[in-house]
């Protein structure tokens, strides 16, 4: 959304141009015009609504301190005439004013914002035929850009050599005098300033399939055919400088390409496309970022010279399983499509047969992207739906069908294996009266803490869960009747031992009844042994609550 600043000292006024941009443009509002200036100071502000005087200044010496070009829209009440200054000011609006006269001034600054924005970008226009340089520099100017123009391939690098900035995309004639668009792209490649500037050839031999081959491989994004209409090249440079894609900051990309001018230009096309890029020439730095890092995609040039592209899959593969690779590679490499089983075998998802066109490119990342970000979405669904339905939500411990499942598996190993199995049946007592007493609130985080401290108390190998209520059950496999005891004990002393920040006069306790089996015993099935402990559980709570008692 567009930032636009108000200042006003008028609170009721700020909070009232606010509240009609809401949705529509950010409105960063000041007070005084300290506030503002220091703002400006770190901030670029582009637009201003202010009022006719804020504090001890007049508008148009507020303007003068911010400096730098603004478009302003001054505030006025209807009894000033707003004729004198006039010319100070972009816009005046008259108070009190409707939301939509407010915004239909937003909308006009916003669309002029962006013709402003395309018109500090500058193409360089390279080509020997003056005719040719003027129908590309008239179809380009007439999409707001600025042409610059240059004779020939070396005179198009003196000239960018000049540039404080350089160029936003060059578009170059192939054959020259002097140095030819295939030269220029490789001296602007393997430059270290300008290597990522988009470059587009406008050819007449279009249809040449050596020349699109090495166009590709001396870094050209772009092939335009020649006579090209006027909607081809807006159409082009704007697909290129203009992308219409959301912008992937949050995506990360690796690319490997021992090429210099085939990486540059693929960097330059998904630099412009918005997507986050990260590059590298050689295998081991290729495995070692490949290692160490998380990617969402990956590019391979399939023709490398320190490694083969099956192994750099392969590795890739390895360390990050769930990111897509793309390779690109020449006709011939691929041209018998014999080496394609090998290269699906080593997880490669998808390939582009180089010269490709940068549509194309952008589209296959798009693709993959999509289905890797909707797989890892299901993936994580599918957790969380394994983790409701395996855990207790209140308490995070097993819930009442995964414990059960547990002490049946339990149960029947230990008889297999003529194990002891002991199980602990955990009700707190009087808990109706914790509800009761301090709100339902205060219950359930009893019921967590007392789900945690069980869960601290007992071995890693031990199955706690809960069973419904304040009813919990701990399993102890392998574990014969006086060890069950003593880990009752430890349980009663520890639940005793509970305290709460909150309420300093709560205490609680629990009851357990123990069941264990053992080979002298006729017990057959897990819910035997379970209805077992039930009834100890209830003796437990006859007797006196706050202890154990097993058969
Ligand atoms: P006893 O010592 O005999 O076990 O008495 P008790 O009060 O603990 O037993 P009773 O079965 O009468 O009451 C259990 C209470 O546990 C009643 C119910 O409202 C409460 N309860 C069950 N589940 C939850 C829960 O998820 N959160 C809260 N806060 N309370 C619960
Ligand atoms: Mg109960
Ligand atoms: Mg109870």
């Amino acid at each position: 959304m567009l930032p636009i600043a108000v200042l006003s000292s008028s609170n009721t006024i700020r909070k009232m141009i606010k509240g009609m941009l809401f949705g529509f443009a950010d409105a960063i509002c000041f007070s005084s015009v300290e506030e503002l200036l220091s703002y400006n100071k770190k901030q670029k502000i582009d637009f201003l609504i202010l009022d006719r005087t804020v504090g001890e200044y007049e508008a148009k010496d507020i303007i003068k301190k911010m400096k730098k070009p603004l478009t302003t829209l001054l505030l006025v009440s209807g009894k000033y005439e707003a004729t004198t200054d006039k010319e100070d000011y972009s816009f005046i609006l008259h108070k009190p004013f409707k939301e939509e006269e407010l915004r239909e001034i937003i909308a006009f600054l916003n669309s002029s914002l962006h013709t402003n924005k395309e018109k500090e970008k500058i193409i360089l226009v390279v080509d020997d035929s003056k005719i040719s340089r003027d129908i590309m520099k008239s179809s380009l100017s007439l999409a707001n850009y600025k042409v610059i123009e240059a004779n020939n391939g070396k005179e198009a690098l003196e000239i960018i050599n000049t540039m404080d900035k350089p160029p936003a995309l060059i578009v170059t004639d192939q054959e020259m005098p002097e140095m030819n668009g295939i030269e220029l792209a490789k001296n602007i490649r393997n430059s270290n300033k300008f290597s990522r500037i988009p470059i587009i050839m406008a050819t007449s031999l279009f249809d040449d399939i050596n020349l699109k081959k090495e166009c590709f491989e001396s870094g050209i994004n772009k092939l335009i055919s020649k006579p090209f209409s006027e909607a081809i090249i807006q159409n082009t440079v704007k697909a290129i400088l203009e992308s219409d894609l959301p912008e992937h900051h949050d995506t990360k990309i690796i690319l490997f390409d021992n090429y210099n001018t085939t990486r540059q230009s693929m960097v330059s096309t998904l630099n412009n496309a918005g997507f986050n890029i990260i590059t590298t020439d050689n295998a081991k730095q290729f495995f070692q970022l490949t290692k160490d890092n998380r990617f969402n995609l990956c590019l391979i040039n399939y023709t490398l010279n320190d490694t083969t592209g099956i192994e750099a899959a392969q590795h890739i593969k390895k360390y990050n399983n769930d990111c897509p690779i793309i390779i690109y590679t020449a006709f011939d490499n691929l041209d018998s499509k014999k080496d394609l089983p090998k290269i699906y075998k080593a997880g490669i998802n998808d390939y582009l047969l180089s010269p490709f066109e940068i549509e194309e490119l952008v589209f296959k990342i798009k693709i993959w992207l999509d289905y890797y970000k909707t797989v890892k979405d299901l993936k994580e669904k599918e957790q969380l739906i394994r983790i409701n339905t395996t855990y207790d939500a209140l308490t995070g411990v097993l819930n009442r069908f995964n414990t059960l499942k547990r002490g049946e598996e339990y149960f029947s190993l230990s008889k297999r294996k003529n194990q002891p199995i002991s199980i602990l049946y955990l009700d707190i007592d009087h808990f109706k009266n914790v509800n009761d007493t301090y709100g339902h609130n205060v219950g359930d985080i009893v019921l967590r803490k007392f789900a945690s401290v069980i869960s601290s108390n007992i071995r890693e190998e031990d199955i706690f869960g809960r069973i419904g209520g304040e009813e919990f059950l701990v399993i102890l496999p392998f574990t014969d009747k006086a060890k069950a005891i003593l880990t009752s004990n430890k349980l009663l002393k520890a639940v005793s031992d509970i305290r709460f920040d909150e309420i300093k006069d709560l205490h609680i306790t629990t009851s357990i009844g123990l069941a264990y089996y053992d080979k002298n015993k006729d017990i057959k099935i897990f819910d035997q042994l379970l209805a077992l402990a039930d009834k100890m559980l209830y003796k437990a709570k006859e007797s006196g609550r706050n202890r154990v008692v097993s058969l």
